[in-house]
């Protein structure tokens, strides 16, 4: 293994230690991958992230529809929409799913997240889709996650969690921060009558503005 791998392997648990101190994830929920070469790494199925060690981190075809994969331990039993998503997405070398408590709220009452923040504008347009139900780790759940990320680079799943997307993994983990953020003022805004709903024209002129913002490109 190349420093480089063993590198990117180390930064895919920091970034899962760190999601779970930061509340944003709970125990051995969630998964989070990046894009390494033709190949993706991705956190194991079901292992405790305290004490994860590089090696045992899986490596997945990006190609065979089987998950022909690499490691000691199976990886994430959500490695379809992972694989999924860096075939048919370019732009993406970084993902996070999580399930974190506002934005699992809503998905489990299976609502979108709308324009009610201008900050939405964030994740590519003007709402955060919620998917369709599918059970986890099935080939009908990444059929639903791509759909719900057309030309986004966040969704919710329903009655399940949340996608990220990024070129790298801080900016998926920042998509993720920000996207729970949103979700939970968007609950606490619901409890006292809802929010004003930003217009087309209110979020064009945000998208306009917003472009660039934040430290990398997408
Ligand atoms: P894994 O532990 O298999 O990654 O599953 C966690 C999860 O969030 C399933 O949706
Ligand atoms: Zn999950």
């Amino acid at each position: 293994m190349t420093d480089q791998e063993t590198k990117l392997r180390a930064e895919i648990i920091a970034q899962c230690l760190a999601m779970n101190a930061a509340g944003l994830n709970h125990g051995v929920s969630g998964n989070i991958s990046a894009r390494f070469e033709d190949r993706m790494l991705i956190t194991p199925s079901g292992a405790a992230y305290e004490g994860m060690t590089p090696d045992m981190i899986a490596s997945v075809s990006l190609e065979d529809p089987e998950g022909e994969w690499a490691g000691p331990l199976k990886p994430s039993s959500e490695w379809r929409f992972h694989q999924a998503i860096f075939a048919g997405r370019p732009d993406v070398n970084a993902i996070v799913h999580a399930h974190p408590i506002y934005c699992t709220a809503l998905a489990m009452a299976r609502k979108p997240l709308p324009a009610a923040h201008y900050m939405v504008a964030i994740f590519g347009g003007s709402d955060v889709r919620c998917s369709g139900y599918a059970t986890f780790g099935t080939k009908a759940l990444s059929n639903e996650a791509l759909a719900a990320l057309k030309d986004r680079t966040a969704c919710l799943l329903a009655n399940h969690g949340m996608i990220t997307l990024g070129d790298t993994l801080d900016k998926a983990m920042w998509r993720a921060t920000e996207l729970e953020v949103l979700a939970q003022q968007y609950c606490v805004s619901l409890t006292i009558g809802g929010p004003v709903v930003l217009e087309e024209d209110e979020m064009a002129e945000t998208h306009a503005k917003i472009a660039g913002y934040g430290k990398q490109s997408s």
